[in-house]
């Protein structure tokens, strides 16, 4: 049994990574300041006498009273509506005083950190798909670079504290993830579409929906994220952690309209800002160091996804 800080545990991949550590028999310290995270998606794990909340702002310092033998940093909102805007200079803050307070912490331990980075470390690429080795092109003024820029310092804070200070450290890229727990009305693109359909509201398709992103199911982030964390090897990263499958906006939507009889209609609304063209991971790496590649692809995993709305929507 592992002792394990898992910062924003309580957002839409917190709930499901600490529902994972429980089931695997450790002791789970569930940190987060709710902003985007709710105890609703912890619930039931309160009742398990290893898994304990504490609610947080990693922005600030946290003297954590028990010996951790790993921390997984999550904590940021990652929905641009929730992370840009006023809540700009926040999330840079979340990124990197938040990231030097976990890096403490583990100095303080002697523990190994995980951050989760992105997909957003490559800004708007121009090499197809994102190997690790592409150094990204990101506007580092655009309204997407609170988060997109306080994430690539993150990962230089990582290996700065590594070479330095010593600490174990693990960095994952995360693209677009989707899955039970996410928020209903966070504003990204899989949870909109379900649930406009579900509520027989009009679909939103941003631009003319040719973009491209490539979705991975949770349960497969998950399951990477645990390898990475578990590696013996000393592999430190970056991976990158996503789903290959290719779609663009507008095939989604479809997809979405196929399994959901409903009575909306795709309406257009304006491109935001810096929104990247295309996007696909290159995971060999991941394959060749973890031995990880994603199980579900966009069909079943949105026919799980819908399952869990309709629950929570009771629609
Ligand atoms: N998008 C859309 N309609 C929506 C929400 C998002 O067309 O209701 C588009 C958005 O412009 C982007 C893509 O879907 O091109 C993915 O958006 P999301 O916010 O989910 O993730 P990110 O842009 O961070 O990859």
């Amino acid at each position: 049994m592992k002792t394990i800080l898992v910062t924003g545990g309580t957002g839409f991949i917190g709930a499901n990574l600490c529902r994972r550590l429980i089931a695997d028999g450790h002791r789970v310290i569930c940190l987060d300041n709710n902003y985007t995270g709710s105890l609703e998606n912890v619930q039931e794990l309160q009742a398990c006498p290893r898994f304990s909340f504490v609610k947080h702002d990693v922005i600030e310092p946290y003297d954590c009273p028990e010996k951790l033998d790993y921390i997984y940093n999550l904590a940021c909102p990652a929905s641009p509506p929730f992370y840009q805007g006023n809540r700009s200079i926040f999330t840079t803050k979340t990124c990197v005083f938040g990231i030097i307070n976990m890096l403490e912490l583990a100095k303080r331990d002697g523990a190994r950190i995980l951050q989760t980075s992105t997909s957003e470390v490559y800004g708007e690429p121009l090499v197809h798909p994102q190997p690790e080795t592409y150094r990204g092109n990101v506007n580092p003024h655009g309204i997407r670079a609170c988060y997109d820029e306080g994430k690539r310092c993150a990962e230089s804070l990582m290996f700065d504290y590594h070479r330095h200070e010593g600490v174990d450290i693990r960095v994952i890229r995360i693209f677009n993830t989707y899955g039970p727990y996410m928020n209903p009305d966070d504003g990204r693109v899989v949870s909109n579409f379900i649930c406009q359909a579900l509520r027989g509201q009009d679909i939103t398709i941003y631009g003319e929906g040719q973009q491209t992103r490539s979705f991975q199911y949770i349960d497969d982030l998950i399951e990477g994220m645990v390898r990475m964390m578990e590696n013996e090897q000393g592999f430190t990263g970056p991976v990158n952690i996503g789903n290959p499958g290719e779609f663009t906006i507008l095939q989604l939507a479809e997809q979405v309209l196929s399994k959901i009889p409903t009575t909306s209609k795709l309406v257009y609304r304006p491109l935001p800002g810096d929104d990247p063209t295309q996007r696909r991971p290159d995971i060999t790496l991941a394959d060749k160091e973890l031995g990880w590649a994603p199980t579900i692809n966009l069909d079943k995993g949105l026919d799980l996804t819908i399952a869990y709305f309709r629950r929570k929507l009771g629609l």
